[in-house]
């Protein structure tokens, strides 16, 4: 049998350099597209191509076959110090919004028959996720829309988008709605760095400088749900390959606090450190995935303690702060 062939958008960054890395192992063909390549270890891809997506011509370069899948994962993205503080909004929304518009008619011109979108968690409302023992983030519950972020915007409207083309161009479509996806081989101190990251980082970096501190952004209260990569990534390649379009929530149910969060590092490194609690960009006060969508259509959903996954991220982070 034929090689499938396949394409992954941000294959350079965190979750598309894992993404080529399965892919590969499952025999596929991959090129991989993005403005850098992967910073951590070489790519796996059997073509790298570096270009811009947000220019229609390097897009319709790269889709020069009739790729089997395509993966969209490129976009401008980052934790809360990026997309929260509202100074990136402007590229944020105009970089991804350029990326996701060029990539679909690139596909559509070239035939390309199925097409995976990465939305997020971000797009639900903000009113549903105030009281942070109780969000709400039902696929069902995103409208009427008021996300609390630019980049939540124009995930939304991409969403619509994808949909729009599925609708009138049958172009098959797969949109899932990532939540806070984190372990190896992703930012941790670039400033795009997500909450995993970060304290891993200032757990490890505290124990190497002999301090009995560590900062948090807020009260440590506000909850957050984390899905370690390798689920994700079968979960997406679940939802890729099943007959049904989503969107879908892609996250896990096991929801802490951020405190609850850095405690669980702190236990990792074997190290009690006091938490100071200081002003900071955090986003809604609670979220969490809800996962009975998933399980319904594809008899899936994610199920690894956060612990399993943060054992694997603290020590590839702490190797990483002591080679600095
Ligand atoms: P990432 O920043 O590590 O990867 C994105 C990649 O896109 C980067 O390598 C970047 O260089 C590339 N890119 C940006 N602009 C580009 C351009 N103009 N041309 C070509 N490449 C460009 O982020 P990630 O965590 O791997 O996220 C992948 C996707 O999943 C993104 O769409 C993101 O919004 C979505 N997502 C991620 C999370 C998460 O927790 N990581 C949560 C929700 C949604």
């Amino acid at each position: 049998m034929a090689k499938k062939r396949i394409l992954v958008c941000g294959a350079g960054g965190f979750i598309g350099s894992h993404f080529a890395k399965r892919l590969k192992k499952e025999g596929c063909w991959v090129r991989g597209v993005d403005l850098k390549y992967p910073e951590f270890s070489e790519t796996e891809a059997d073509d790298f191509v570096i270009g811009d997506l947000r220019d229609p011509y390097v897009c319709r370069s790269v889709v020069d076959t009739k790729f089997d899948e395509v993966y969209q994962l490129a976009a401008d993205m980052g934790g809360a110090g990026y997309v929260f503080t509202g100074e990136n909004d402007a590229n944020i929304m105009h970089n991804s919004a350029l990326i996701n518009l060029n990539m679909l008619e690139a596909c559509y011109r070239r035939n390309v028959k199925r097409i995976f979108y990465s939305s997020s968690a971000c797009i639900y409302p903000k009113y549903n996720q105030e009281d942070p023992q109780n969000p709400n983030c039902a696929e069902e519950s995103a409208y009427p829309a008021m996300p609390d972020s630019d980049y939540g915007w124009e995930k939304l409207f991409s969403e619509h988008l994808y949909l729009a083309f599925h609708r009138n161009y049958g172009m098959e479509v797969r949109i899932a709605r990532y939540h806070n996806i984190f372990g190896p081989e992703g930012s941790w101190n670039d400033g795009r760095e997500k909450a995993p990251a970060a304290l891993c980082r200032k757990v490890a970096v505290a124990i190497l400088n002999g301090e009995d501190y560590i900062e948090i952004w807020g009260d440590g209260k506000q909850t957050r749900s984390f899905l370690y990569i390798d689920e994700c990534i079968e979960g997406t390649l679940r939802l890729m390959r099943s007959d049904w379009t989503g969107p879908v929530n892609i996250g896990s149910e096991e929801m802490v606090t951020i405190d609850q969060l850095a405690k669980m590092i702190m236990d990792i490194a074997g190290k009690k450190l006091k938490i100071k609690h200081v002003p900071g960009p955090q986003g809604v006060r609670g979220r969490k995935s809800d996962n009975r969508l998933i399980y319904n259509k594809l008899g899936w959903k994610p199920t690894q303690p956060l612990r399993v996954g943060l054992e694997k991220t603290y020590r590839w982070i702490e190797e990483q702060v002591k080679r600095k």
